[in-house]
């Protein structure tokens, strides 16, 4: 076997190729499995091709397992999955594909293992190993693929421009493996993405999310950001996070790069956290920059509010990529309105009332803040850095002291709107809303203790002051 599989994925692979050989249909391992396998990535799917009927090919497979693995298929597809332990196999018979401009999804008719070669978007992708006696094991490269891997180039098999016009989500998939393996898009396959970022409109938001979450998660997500900066697509797809590029002088006064300022925070933040959303939170602390900034005399440049103004921007941002709108979205939110609170904690003379706020806005989130901060700091100055991680540290000190004594990342206050309602015989009301807010400032500032008793007897004198007794 050319590649090097475990003693599972050769038997495996072995079982296959018996079936292939019982029901005479030539077949062979495809794709990722063996790009992963070539590289020495850790691999997931096995696809595998067969010139002939791959659901077929798939129910005969499934015979030679014990226990025998359900066979789910496609019929209109033609494609059929098992799975064997924790490694998922897919079947498909060879195929032509021929593109309509309109749609991304193409008319297929049967075709020869060349024909299903030709349809793969990238030379690295479409390197296959036989199942079948006569070579079995052996790698079948028609384009160069090993020679790619090795020269770390993306590239396609055939004419790039109708390849990228042809189902433009390659496009994205070619910046995707950029950035995953950190490999170089070759030349004019690079300015075949830029001549048809266009055509990205004709693909799903589902399949774009997809893809950008995927770079979002890789070890350094800024070469995919970049990439799709610099080949058009960003700007399509997400045009808020381009409008933080460039810088703008005004009396020789500039203000930073915000675009770049944001890929490197993300960088930071991933060498320190695999969640993706806290990573998303780190692509859009920024994002409402551009709609903020003002150049004040004597001042410079001033962003006042971007943080509640990109707080705002989240939802309409996740609708618009076809993220969740849901706890994530909020966390993502919640993150961008807080990112700058900590940092205002590095000056002197904070008084605790200022540490236990933060303590209960972020409550559970706290330390994913934290995260976000720190990641957020990124002057070329080595020592300022320096000096503001130590702030850091001591701010995260002081929280940890007054969280030991108050516990309120967890806390919620004593007295609920309904009682308030209750005692007084109040209807839902803004009035309701003032008292539960005098009691929560009351104990966050440590006029009253945390406790029922303390904050029910501040609700009757705070009610008596505005003229509502029981
Ligand atoms: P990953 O699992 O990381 O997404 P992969 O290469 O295995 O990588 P799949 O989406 O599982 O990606 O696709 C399997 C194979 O199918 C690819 O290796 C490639 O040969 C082919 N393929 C997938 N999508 C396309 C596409 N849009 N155009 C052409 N070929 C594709």
């Amino acid at each position: 076997m050319y590649i090097d599989c475990d003693d599972k994925e050769l038997f495996i692979l072995k079982k296959i190729a018996n079936a292939a050989e019982e029901i005479g249909v030539p077949s062979c391992v495809i794709g990722g499995f063996v790009r992963d396998k070539i590289i020495g990535r850790p691999t997931k799917d096995i696809d595998i091709v067969c010139i002939g009927d791959g659901i077929a090919l798939a129910h005969k497979a499934a015979e030679k397992f014990n226990p025998q693995p359900q066979v789910n298929f496609f019929k209109n597809f033609g494609t059929a999955q098992i799975k064997v332990d924790d490694i998922e196999i897919e079947f498909v018979g060879a195929r032509k594909e021929s593109y309509d401009f309109n749609s991304r999804k193409p008319a297929v008719e049967n075709g020869t293992l060349e024909d299903d070669q030709n349809r793969r978007d990238f030379t690295i992708n479409a390197l296959a190993i036989s199942l079948n006696k006569e070579n079995y094991g052996e790698l079948l490269d028609p384009f160069n693929g090993l020679e790619d891997i090795d020269k770390k180039i993306i590239q396609t098999p055939l004419a790039p421009a109708q390849t990228f016009s042809d189902d433009p989500l390659r496009m994205m998939r070619a910046i995707r493996f950029a950035s995953q393996l950190q490999y170089t898009i070759e030349e004019k396959t690079f300015a075949a993405i830029k001549e048809n970022a266009k055509r990205i409109k004709i693909v799903s938001g589902e399949r774009i999310a997809d893809e950008l979450n995927k770079i979002l998660m890789c070890k350094k997500p800024s070469v995919g950001f970049d990439l799709l900066y610099k080949s058009g697509l960003l700007q399509i797809i997400f045009p808020q996070m381009v409008a933080l590029a460039g810088a703008e002088y005004i009396d020789g006064k500039g203000h930073k790069d915000n675009f770049y300022h944001t890929l490197q925070v993300v960088d930071n933040i991933s060498e320190n956290t695999d969640d993706l959303w806290l990573r998303w939170a780190a692509v859009l602390h920024d994002i409402a920059k551009p709609v903020t900034k003002r150049f004040e005399e004597g001042h410079g440049w001033t962003f006042h509010g971007h943080e509640v103004v990109g707080g705002r921007m989240v939802p309409k941002i996740f609708t618009q990529l076809k993220l969740p709108q849901n706890e994530k979205m909020k966390f993502v939110r919640k993150m961008v309105e807080l990112h700058l609170r900590p940092i205002s904690l590095t000056k002197e003379n904070i008084t605790d009332s200022a540490i236990r706020r933060l303590l209960f806005d972020a409550g559970e989130d706290f330390d994913a803040l934290m995260t976000l901060c720190s990641a957020d700091i990124t002057s070329k100055n080595k020592q300022k850095v320096q000096r503001y991680l130590q702030n850091f540290e001591m701010v995260k000190q002081r929280c940890a002291e007054v969280e030991e004594k108050d516990h309120l990342r967890n806390w919620q206050p004593p007295i609920t709107g309904e009682l308030i309602m209750e005692t007084f015989n109040l209807p839902p009301s803004k009035t309701v809303g003032i008292i539960k807010d005098a009691i929560r400032n009351a104990i966050l500032d440590g006029e009253i203790t945390s406790d029922y008793d303390a904050a029910y007897a501040f609700m009757i004198q705070k009610a008596k002051e505005l003229g509502f007794t029981m």
